[in-house]
């Protein structure tokens, strides 16, 4: 190979290579936009949370309510909950939901999907490193 091929399919390399960076940088999970309205919370951005998740909306909805132990559903105004619940509580919820179903713990990055396994559930699979894992569903 000559010299100048080489130094441009190192070009080529290195071009890619602060763009992948960037993108495991540039992922932030996001914080919860919620008002109360009487006895309900309401979650305004959930499509911007199920986005970042790549989740159905309802699923984060399903997840929300077996850890607040309340029914959540979703409906126009975004995701309804009902019981009052600060911003403040569930910005933790939604963050531990990243870190145990959409972040995958071998390699840290978002890419991923679930399956359900049965008996109570998932099989977390990672789209980025091909790892599987099984982890309780909810
Ligand atoms: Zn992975």
């Amino acid at each position: 190979m000559e010299d100048n091929e080489y130094m441009k399919m190192l070009d080529r390399a290195f071009e890619k290579m602060p763009k992948l960076a960037a993108e495991v940088s540039d992922f932030k999970i996001p914080v919860v936009d919620s008002i109360s309205q009487g006895n309900k919370t309401i979650i305004r951005n959930v499509a911007q949370i199920a986005d970042k998740a790549r989740r159905n909306q309802d699923e984060i909805a399903r997840y929300l309510s077996r850890e607040l132990a309340v029914p959540a559903n979703m409906e126009s105004s975004g995701l309804v909950i009902n019981g009052k619940f600060k911003q403040e509580e569930l910005t933790p919820r939604i963050k531990k939901y990243f870190d145990t179903y959409v972040i995958c713990k071998e390699c840290k990055k978002p890419d991923s999907r679930l399956e359900v396994a049965g008996r109570g559930m998932f099989m977390f699979i990672c789209e980025a490193c091909g790892s599987r894992y099984g982890i309780k569903s909810y």
